[in-house]
């Protein structure tokens, strides 16, 4: 582990206080399953697992607090539960509120991408506390991207070789995510917020550093994100149980490889910047 970046010195905090209503009608998304797990008890795995985060903020909705407290007590004092606000900037920026002192390394991470690798939390985390005050996840741009009007008539092409799809968690020393968060104030709806927190250190004129993203770090948006999120998680199931089998030779709970879960290759792990 990296000694700058100790658990006791860097916190996650998770906006999870959206109700998710490009999911179709259900539960709030932090609350919906992918394996039988909520999706909120993903994401807080995939952090206190990377070995870098000794504190886990989630913001929950505020008539769902103590719901989700009850949800995540297992983690015991690695995870404090808060009421989010009116926006996911408002959400992250009460939560940061309740980060403790001794905290200098913050990291922000959507509850709705709930696969993402521990090892990407880490990367994050070891970026900030190599020096680089802002940090996030990034993956190229596949797509040829149109900018379009509002009579649906297509304006231009947009150079995608300069564009990243940015992913969380996102890294900040604290202190300037504190300022950024400052400057913003309170946005008034979701239109005047900022949709990412390294969006707000943008706007203060502060340096944000990229780092390679990861595939399966991707969002639970809509009801295909979750019949993708099953199949992820079906494959990774079966990866446990037949490393367990070969460590150990229990051929009861080998089972054979998920034929509809490609291979991992280079194209599906880590992507270069
Ligand atoms: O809606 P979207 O997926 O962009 O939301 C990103 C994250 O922000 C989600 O994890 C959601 O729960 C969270 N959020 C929040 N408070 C709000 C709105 C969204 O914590 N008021």
């Amino acid at each position: 582990m990296n000694p700058a970046a100790s658990p006791a010195r860097t916190a996650a905090i998770v906006p999870a206080a959206g109700r998710g209503e490009r999911l179709g009608p259900g539960a709030p998304k932090a609350l919906r399953s992918i394996g039988d797990i909520p999706i909120l008890v993903h994401a807080v795995r995939s952090l206190t697992g990377c070995g870098r985060v000794g504190l886990v903020v989630v913001a929950a909705p505020t008539d769902g607090v103590a719901g989700v407290a009850e949800l995540l007590a297992p983690f015991g004092a690695a995870v404090r539960v808060v009421a989010g606000g009116f926006t996911r900037q408002h959400s992250v920026s009460l939560a940061l509120e309740a980060v403790p002192e001794d905290v200098d390394v913050v990291l922000v991470h959507d509850a709705a991408r709930a696969l993402t690798p521990p090892d990407l939390v880490a990367a994050v985390a070891d970026a900030v506390a190599a020096g680089h005050d802002a940090v996030i996840p990034v993956l190229p741009v596949a797509d040829t991207i149109k900018a379009v009007d509002a009579a649906s008539t297509v304006t231009g092409t947009v150079d995608r070789s300069t564009l990243r799809a940015v992913q969380t968690p996102q890294g900040f020393r604290r202190s300037l995510l504190v300022k950024a968060h400052a400057a913003a104030g309170t946005p008034a709806d979701e239109a005047a917020a900022a949709t990412d927190d390294a969006g707000l250190v943008e706007a203060l004129g502060s340096p944000v550093r990229v780092i390679p993203g990861h595939p399966e770090a991707f969002k639970v948006t809509t009801p295909f994100d979750l019949i993708l999120a099953e199949a992820v998680w079906a494959r990774r199931a079966d990866e446990t149980k037949n490393t367990f089998a070969a460590k150990y030779g229990d051929t009861d709970h080998a089972v054979p490889e998920n034929p509809a879960a490609p291979e991992r290759s280079a194209d599906t792990r880590k992507t270069d910047v």
